[in-house]
């Protein structure tokens, strides 16, 4: 609570008293902590991948140049970690532009089943390379209102996460039904669930998994590109399409997302 004195002056401008105002801050302060954490947090990641491309350009320089094959490799890591270094930059700007809702969705209606055809069909090529077997089930006829690319990026996130976090021949699912509203003025509203048979999330890492930059296994998130946002953007713009997002896994079992959106009428 924050204490604040403010002088009262009568309609003939003379003293009147003094007020006290007492306000509550919390929201405020913790705003203020999030927000320096989260610089913290950036610098912190932004750190790992500069350091790699300065001492593995340093030890190249030092003389390592002279072999060739030694060469090639570190050149490869700098590659690597520039690579890096830019998809996190572009996922900080994307959430930073997205929570303070600098990003206009362009709302349409969308049919549901044919656009995820479409989007399961540009990752099968990805399951493919890691014999992932990507399958849809979607009713027909549903349509949502929704920012086509946006929603698109949603469903890449959680499938790409899906192959990433599924070892060889495992299976990727998506399945969307209807939820009938049981009361009669209540709105319909569809559950598109993305499954998956891969390495699953600990319980306790669970309730956190949408924070940015958490992750559960910081070495095995690195080693297959992710930036540890991901979520955090599938969550706002869940959230932007007024629906909601939740998640259910088993370690050694595999994963299930669930996002439920509200239905319109075509
Ligand atoms: P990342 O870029 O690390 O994948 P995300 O924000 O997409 O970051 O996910 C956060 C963390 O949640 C991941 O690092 C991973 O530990 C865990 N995770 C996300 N999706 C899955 C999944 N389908 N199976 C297992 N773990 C997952």
């Amino acid at each position: 609570l924050e204490l604040n004195l403010v002088p009262v002056f009568q309609k003939d401008r003379t003293f009147g008293g003094v007020l006290l105002v007492l306000q509550d801050v919390s929201a405020i302060r913790r705003l203020e902590r999030m927000r320096s954490e989260f610089v913290a947090n950036v610098s912190h990641e932004l750190k790992t991948p500069i350091a790699a491309v300065k001492g593995f350009a340093e030890t190249l320089l030092a003389g390592a140049m002279d072999d060739p094959e030694i060469s090639r490799s570190f050149l490869q890591i700098i590659y690597d970690e520039s690579e890096r270094l830019n998809r996190l930059i572009g996922d900080i700007l994307e959430l930073s532009k997205i929570e303070s809702r600098r990003v206009p969705l362009q709302f349409s209606p969308v049919e549901l089943s044919a656009f995820l055809h479409n989007t399961v069909q540009v990752m099968t090529a990805e399951a493919e390379r890691k014999s992932i077997m990507l399958s849809l089930k979607a009713e027909s006829g549903i349509f949502l209102e929704a920012d086509e690319d946006r929603l698109r990026q949603i469903l890449i996130n959680l499938l790409q996460n899906g192959i990433n976090y599924t070892p060889e021949g495992g299976r990727v699912a998506v399945e969307a039904t209807v939820r009938h509203a049981n009361a009669p003025d209540a709105a319909e509203t569809v559950i598109i669930r993305i499954s998956d048979t891969g390495i699953g999330i600990p319980k306790k890492d669970l309730p956190r998994i949408f924070e940015r930059f958490y992750r559960v296994d910081k070495a095995r998130s690195r080693s297959s590109g992710g930036t540890g946002l991901g979520l955090s953007i599938v969550k706002h713009l869940v959230e932007l399409h007024k629906g909601t997002i939740s998640v259910d896994s088993h370690p050694g079992t595999g994963s299930v997302f669930t996002i439920e959106l509200p239905v319109i009428q075509p």
